[in-house]
């Protein structure tokens, strides 16, 4: 008996802004310049768009790699992690001190 053969689940292509797996599973990305929107897929390609909230409440792993002060944003629907996009500089007077 042959083994059915994978037709429908080709690799995913490899996502560019994909950066990390955390050991839990958690996806980090590096968001997209002026991103607001998780742009994840589902099994079904369908995007995720849930909104990416600045989060402060990341365990240990996260810490480890990206300091205690990182600056995190999490998708409110998928949980993946989104870092900051390093061509997107904050622009001074905003979310500074
Ligand atoms: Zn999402």
């Amino acid at each position: 008996m042959a083994e059915p053969i994978e037709e429908t689940v080709s690799a995913p292509a490899a996502d560019p802004q994909h950066v990390d797996t955390l050991s839990d599973g958690t996806k980090v990305k590096i968001r997209l310049v002026r991103q607001r929107a998780c742009n994840e897929k589902d099994d079904k390609g369908k995007i995720c768009a849930g909104h990416l909230k600045r989060w402060y409440f990341f365990g240990e792993e996260v810490r480890r790699k990206y300091g205690p002060e990182a600056e995190i944003y999490r998708c409110e629907h998928c949980k993946t992690l989104y870092l900051p996009n390093p061509q997107e500089t904050p622009r001074s007077g905003t979310l500074a001190w």
